[in-house]
């Protein structure tokens, strides 16, 4: 565990183990933190909060420039460790990264150029608001991009000059803890930043119903974000959720059949289909469904799987075996609803095959909007085509999950473009793109995919509380009780 400015190990001596997903191999053994850990992780983090809640915006924001300093002259000790725990290629994992001290340079800036309010406020009155920080917050993360989705939530925190927990996904725990030590290069005050790993119902629970946590922020599934919210509730703790999605790419006839292809390619099968915001749905204009079809087909049969530390290697292995089987069942149930297979749909064979949790990219027509594959997140490198006939069917059809996390819309027609986007209902929506992020713009679902926003001023205030301070400027005496037959008022 990394508390208190160091390692440590688990109170109990627990470990648990993180596997590479490419070959099964154990590659580190992790303290595994419980409710004790977590106790002890609040306290270090209450007492560092009483000199980093403290301390000006000036100092915090320099701190956090030398954060992002220090975490590009090491990136690329943390892309290795990345490609390592999670699988993913490392041709992504280095251009996520290097954006990651960004989000540092951004919320250091925020905090430190950020104006208070000055409300109007009726008779002899200076009214004036401040932005605090909330305290002692915790964060729980996944494990399919465990830098850059705890980036967002530590970045804001640290800012806005709060202390905090950390308990990060148990199969990709690493890069998390490395942070650690980047922090107290850095100047962090030991305590400022902490992380405990372990287990969902472990550290997970404890750390969500620890009285002295002020705001829980979690990224995971919909029906964790579910338990989590609940529990949080009963301490009035704040929760922030980024949960499931089911994301759509719409896309219409006037762009050629070949820039459709590109388009759902690079929104499907970026992390193997392992990320929140995969375009799972494919909305695709009946005039060009055939072309697309075939063309998608031939492109995805012809991916790169292979060894993820390889610049060469396109897709990697899905995170766990309990991951592929998931895949494997909504492959079934595709099946048996009616859907045609026409990519995919099993494991790569032969070496370096055998060992690993591998799944070829797949494909699925014929869909309809009923079917479970449509509608449920599975989490993985599978593709489901749905044809339309006008824009009004098009947008039915992307709003016609339970999920709003995000959609994009392929167009060149500037009028649809915008005309789509506004009717689609969903937190992120790209015109001609997909899965681009950047710390100053908004995060967060709609519907079932989350409460809360990332990044942003909005992320910024969301881990502020405000303070009201109201001044009276009058020169008069004040004497409520006096018997000197004034009216008497409140403003
Ligand atoms: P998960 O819900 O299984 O786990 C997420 C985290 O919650 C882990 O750290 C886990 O240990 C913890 N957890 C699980 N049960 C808990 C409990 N009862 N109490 C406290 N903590 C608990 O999710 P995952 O498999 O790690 O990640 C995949 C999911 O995350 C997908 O549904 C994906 O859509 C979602 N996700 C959303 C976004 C977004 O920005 N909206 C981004 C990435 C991933």
């Amino acid at each position: 565990m990394w508390v208190d400015g160091k390692e440590v190990l688990a109170s109990s001596g627990k470990t648990f183990s993180v596997q590479n997903p490419k070959n099964e191999e154990v590659i580190a053994q992790v303290a595994e933190g419980d409710a004790a850990d977590v106790d002890h992780a609040v306290a270090v983090a209450q007492r560092a909060f009483q000199q980093w809640g403290q301390a000006s915006a000036e100092s915090r924001g320099h701190i956090m420039a030398r954060v992002a300093e220090i975490l590009r002259r090491r990136l690329d000790e943390f892309i290795d460790i990345e490609v390592e725990q999670t699988g993913r290629a490392r041709r992504e994992m280095a251009a996520q990264l290097a954006r990651l001290p960004e989000w540092y340079d951004y919320f250091g800036a925020l905090a430190r150029t950020h104006e208070d309010t000055v409300p109007p406020f009726g008779g002899q009155f200076l009214n004036y608001t401040r932005r605090v920080p909330l305290g002692v917050v915790g964060h729980i993360t996944p494990w399919n991009h465990p830098l850059l989705i705890l980036t967002k939530k530590v970045a804001p925190s640290l800012a806005a000059g709060n202390t905090m927990v950390v308990k990060p996904s148990e199969l990709a725990p690493l890069t998390p803890l490395l942070l650690g030590e980047v922090m107290r290069e850095a100047g962090v005050p030991d305590g400022v930043y902490n992380v405990v790993p372990g287990f969902g119902a472990g550290a997970g629970a404890a750390l969500t119903t620890h009285p002295g946590i002020r705001k829980i922020d979690l990224t995971g599934g919909t029906e964790t974000g579910k338990t989590v919210a609940s529990l949080a509730g009963r301490n009035l703790t704040r929760f922030a959720g980024e949960l499931g999605g089911k994301a759509s790419v719409v896309t219409f006839p006037d762009i050629s059949p070949r820039a459709v292809v590109s388009a759902v390619m690079f929104a499907s099968f970026v992390a193997t289909g392992q990320t929140c915001v995969q375009g799972a749905r494919l909305l695709v204009h009946r005039s060009i469904h055939d072309e697309v079809v075939n063309e998608l087909v031939t492109r995805t049969q012809a991916l790169r799987l292979g060894d993820p530390q390889d610049l060469k290697t396109q897709v990697g292995p899905l995170i766990s075996e309990r991951q592929r089987a998931v895949v494997e069942k909504y492959v079934r149930i595709g099946i048996e609803e009616g859907a045609t297979l026409a990519a995919g749909g099993r494991r790569p064979e032969g070496a370096p095959y055998e060992r690993g949790y591998w799944y070829l990219p797949t494909i699925f027509t014929d869909v309809r909007n009923d079917m479970r594959i449509a509608q449920e997140e599975i989490f993985g490198p599978v593709v489901c085509v749905l044809p339309f006939d006008d824009e009004d069917e098009a947008v039915a059809l992307a709003n016609g999950t339970e999920f709003g996390l995000a959609a994009s819309v392929w167009t060149s027609d500037v009028r649809r473009a915008h005309r789509v986007a506004h009717q689609i209902e969903a937190g992120i929506v790209w015109i001609n793109d997909h899965h681009r992020i950047d710390p100053a713009s908004p995060w967060g679902g709609f519907k079932m995919s989350g409460i809360g926003r990332e990044n942003g001023i909005a992320a910024y205030h969301d881990y502020t509380q405000i303070q009201n301070v109201i001044v009276n400027l009058s020169k008069e005496p004040f004497d409520w009780f006096s018997d000197d037959g004034e009216a008497k008022r409140y403003s």
